[in-house]
């Protein structure tokens, strides 16, 4: 009978700092949502410690120092750990045997096509000394996902080329050894914002590595002065002069988080982002206005986040339980594809009967005609 395609997610970030507005609005936000819903068979969680290390082999203390926030993180921003298993890529060896294997199917030139890595190895700055590892880490990404017969995965824009070369890789796969991995999708989030939300600078992406964050674990007060020191449009000079509101930070943050509801509470005088952009364009608004609004939206949609945090802080040792359960669990469901997987490409030795017993009758033969031949010998001396 034909088994039917599960759904599975799978998402994940890398254990480098505390996680940040763009990775609530680019996939966090979405898996909280997903996950309330319940539309999906099972959902993971995984904190790539292991790739958080391509990049930082010289400062391991940083990544593991992160596993725990980025894990508490996930369950303030409302994560369940009874419906979604969280686990640490590295405690799923599953996932480096199948790197390995994967990295038979990719060339070396397809690799350094993929044009987040391009743009990560200019940001790093690595020059002549890219780690293999970190060139390779889309490798190992895809092995993550396929390894789960992931069917959707949540993320930013920054994670399309990723998917496109672990759909890549299942494909050859496929072609090669007989259909065993799904082809993963991915899920963008909705808006033009959440896709890739800037830097409180005006970079264009909010990164960890980038000190441009705001991130969910800071208090009201660091809020509140990170959004009043934010960059905004330079030619906005005066109140009264026109602003724009495309390419703006401020405006693409409210883009992604403010609601209506928001509006009615902080700011009556409009009805929604539009009136206050049309007001903005047509000068006489000025940015602190804007700001004050931003800062207390941002406040609001953190305060409940911060609250939980506080209350999971407590009980360390039981944050690490549910990563060390979801592991154990991710280990389960990684090693029940690798079988078929294995299988596929013959590298079940030991529970390949067949095999063995083809390989067992060809010694026969071969012992049965040397002693044949033997037998023929000592006859033809008499
Ligand atoms: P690093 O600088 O260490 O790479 P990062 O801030 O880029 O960290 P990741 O752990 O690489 O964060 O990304 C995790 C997830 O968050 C991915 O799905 C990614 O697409 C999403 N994401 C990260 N930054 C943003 C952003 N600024 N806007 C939208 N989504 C984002
Ligand atoms: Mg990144």
């Amino acid at each position: 009978m034909e088994e039917t395609i599960k759904k599975v997610m799978l998402t994940g970030d890398r254990p480098t700092g505390r996680l940040h507005i763009g990775h609530y609005v680019g996939s966090l936000r979405r898996r909280v949502e997903l996950q309330n819903e319940g539309g999906f068979d099972e959902m993971f969680i995984m904190i790539a410690d292991t790739q958080a290390l391509t990049d930082n082999a010289g400062n391991p203390q940083k990544v593991r120092d992160n596993v725990i926030e980025v894990a508490l993180d996930y369950l303030s921003a409302g994560i369940d750990p009874s419906k979604v298993t969280i686990f640490v890529q590295s405690r799923v060896p599953q996932l480096f045997e199948f790197t390995s294997y994967f990295m038979d199917l990719v060339t070396y030139s397809r690799l350094i096509r993929n044009p987040t890595i391009k743009s990560e190895l200019d940001m790093r700055g690595f020059g002549e000394s890219i780690p293999t590892g970190f060139l390779t880490y889309p490798i190992s990404q895809a092995s993550d996902i396929l390894m789960f017969g992931t069917t959707i995965v949540p993320a930013g824009e920054d994670q399309m080329p990723m998917v496109e070369q672990a759909q890549e890789i299942a494909h050859k796969f496929n072609a090669l050894y007989g259909e065993v991995f799904v082809e993963p999708k991915i899920m963008l989030p909705e808006t033009e914002a959440s896709r890739r939300l800037p830097g409180t600078d005006g970079k264009a992406k909010m990164s960890k590595s980038l000190g441009n964050c705001i991130y969910l674990s800071d208090d009201a007060k660091t809020v509140e002065k990170k959004v009043m020191s934010m960059f905004t449009d330079p030619t906005h000079l005066t109140i009264t002069d026109p602003g724009h509101t495309e390419g703006n930070p401020v405006f693409i943050y409210l883009e992604a988080f403010a609601k209506d509801e928001h509006f009615a509470k902080y700011l009556p005088e409009y009805k929604n982002l539009d009136e206050l952009k049309a007001h903005y364009e047509r000068g006489g608004l000025g940015d602190v206005t804007v700001k004050r609004f931003l800062a207390k939206v941002l406040n609001d949609t953190l305060d409940p986040i911060r609250a939980r945090r506080h209350e999971l802080e407590k009980d360390i040792a039981g944050v690490y339980k549910i990563l060390e359960e979801g592991s154990a669990k991710a280990r389960e469901k990684a090693e029940s594809i690798a079988i078929r997987a294995r299988r596929a490409m013959g590298l079940n030795y030991f529970e390949n009967r067949k095999l063995i017993e083809k390989q067992q009758k060809a010694y026969n033969k071969e012992h049965e005609a040397a002693a044949k031949l033997a037998a023929y010998l000592a006859q033809s001396k008499k």
